[in-house]
C-alpha cells in the first residue's frame, strides 16, 4: 500500500521540488534598508538609536532562521514639525517622500511616539514603509470598547516593522482576500497577484486564493485574544471547515507581540518575490560607524528647501546667514545633544551676522524658521576656534 502510493509520485518531481525549496530557503538573502527618522530640529521627538537597534533585533529574531538578512543603513533625520507629530503612514503615497527614495533598498520612514499612531507599506512587494505613534492592543478582544493596554512603545514598533517588512518583501496577509476591509494598499497600483478568493481552510485552493502560501493556515481575521495570540472564535469557511488560523504569524493581525514568526513557505515566497531584486546586496556590508554623525548619531537632511546660504563652515569668528528675499525668520542655536544655547527672533535683514564667540569649538545646528515655526533652513555647521 505504501509502495504504490510512493509510486504513484514521479521520483523525480518529488525530488525537484525538495531540492528547490531547499534552494530556495538555504539560499542566503540581504536586504538593504534605509531607516528615515523623523525629527523635530532639537532631535528630542526622534526615536533612539537603541530604539532602533530593537526594531532590527526583532527582524533578525524573525527572518534570520530564514536565511533572510538586513542591512540598516545609517539612519537619517528628517526634520519636519509636522510630519514628527502627525502620522507618519498615513502621508507615504505624498510627493515628499521621493526626496529621500533610494533604490536600492527599502526605505523604512519612523514618525516619533508622539505622532498619531499609523502604519503601512506602500505596495506587496514595495520600496518603503512607516510606522509612528503609540500603539497598543485591545483590552476587550471583542474591540467592543477602543481601550488600549499601552506597551513599551519600543516593542510595539518593533513588531509592527516586522510586519510591514513582510509586506514590502512580497508577504500578504494570512488573511488576505477573507477580511476585504484590510487588504487594501493606499498607494497601491502594481500589486503583485492580489488574490480576490478566501483561501479555504482545506487548503485546496491556497496556490491561487489568500495570500498565496500553503503553509499559512486560512485565517477569519479577528477572533484573536491578543495577550495568548489565540484564536478563540469558532467561524467557518464556505464548506463548513472551522478556521485554525496561526496567531503567531507575522503577518496576522492577532495582536502586538504576537509576531513570532514567518512559515518556510513564506520565506520561499519571499526570495521568489526577491529575486533580482535592486533591494538585495551581494552581501552583508561592514558595519558602518554612524556615530560620526551629528545630533546622536544622526545625519540631519532639511526637507525645506529655501534661499537661505549660511558661511562659512567651518567658521572661525561669526557665522554669515545669507537671506536674499528679506524672509522674516527666527534663528536657532542648538548643541549635539539637543539643547538651544542661542536664539534670535523677528530677523529680516539679507545679510544675518551670528557671533560664535560664545561657542566654543564643536558642531551645531542652525535652526531657521518662519514667524510660525515652519522650517527655513536646517544646516549643521563646525565651529573651530
Ligand atoms: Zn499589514
Amino acid at each position: 500500500m505504501f509502495k504504490l502510493y510512493i509510486k504513484s509520485f514521479s521520483l523525480f518531481t518529488v525530488l525537484s521540488l525538495l531540492v528547490t525549496s531547499q534552494l530556495l530557503s538555504q539560499n542566503r538573502i540581504y536586504i538593504k534598508v534605509y531607516p528615515h527618522i523623523m525629527t523635530d530640529a532639537t532631535g528630542q521627538l526622534a526615536i533612539s538609536k537603541a530604539e532602533l537597534e530593537e526594531s532590527k533585533s526583532q527582524l533578525d529574531k524573525i527572518f534570520n532562521r530564514h536565511s533572510i538578512y538586513f542591512d540598516y543603513q545609517c539612519p537619517d533625520y528628517i526634520v519636519n514639525d509636522f510630519l514628527v507629530t502627525a502620522g507618519v503612514a498615513a502621508y507615504l503615497c505624498d510627493d515628499w517622500l521621493l526626496d529621500y527614495h533610494n533604490d536600492d533598498g527599502i526605505d523604512m520612514f519612523i514618525g516619533s511616539d508622539e505622532g498619531e499612531p499609523s502604519a503601512f507599506a506602500i505596495d506587496i512587494p514595495g520600496g518603503a514603509f512607516g510606522v509612528s505613534g503609540k500603539w497598543g492592543n485591545p483590552i476587550d478582544p471583542n474591540y467592543s470598547e477602543f481601550v488600549f493596554d499601552p506597551m513599551p512603545v519600543a516593542t510595539s514598533r518593533s513588531s509592527i516593522i516586522a510586519h510591514e517588512m513582510g509586506h514590502a518583501l512580497g508577504l500578504f496577509h494570512t488573511f488576505q482576500s477573507t477580511d476585504y476591509t484590510n487588504t487594501m494598499f493606499p498607494c497601491s497600483t502594481t500589486g503583485l497577484n492580489i488574490t480576490s478568493c478566501p483561501e479555504l481552510v482545506n487548503g485546496s485552493n491556497c496556490e491561487q486564493c489568500g495570500d498565496l502560501v500553503c503553509d499559512t493556515p486560512a485565517d477569519p481575521n479577528g477572533g484573536y485574544n491578543p495577550s495568548t495570540c489565540r484564536y478563540n472564535d469558532a467561524l467557518t469557511d464556505s464548506n463548513g471547515d472551522y478556521y485554525q488560523p496561526d496567531g503567531k504569524n507575522v503577518m496576522s493581525y492577532a495582536g502586538l507581540g504576537c509576531d513570532k514568526h514567518i512559515t518556510k513557505g513564506q520565506a520561499s515566497r519571499i526570495k521568489m518575490v526577491m529575486q533580482g531584486s535592486p533591494f538585495l546586496s551581494k552581501k552583508p556590508e561592514p558595519n558602518q560607524d554612524c556615530d560620526k554623525q551629528i545630533l546622536p548619531g544622526i545625519r540631519v537632511r532639511s526637507s525645506a528647501s529655501s534661499s537661505f546660504k549660511l558661511y562659512p563652515n567651518p567658521a572661525k569668528d561669526i557665522i554669515y546667514l545669507e537671506n536674499p528675499e528679506k524672509l522674516e525668520c527666527n534663528v536657532k542655536i542648538i548643541n549635539t545633544i539637543g539643547e538651544e544655547i542661542g536664539s534670535y527672533f523677528g530677523l529680516t535683514s539679507k545679510l544675518i551676522y551670528l557671533p560664535t564667540s560664545s561657542l566654543s569649538a564643536g558642531s551645531y545646528i542652525i535652526h531657521v524658521t518662519d514667524l510660525f515655526g515652519s522650517n527655513l533652513l536646517v544646516k549643521k555647521i563646525i565651529i573651530i576656534k
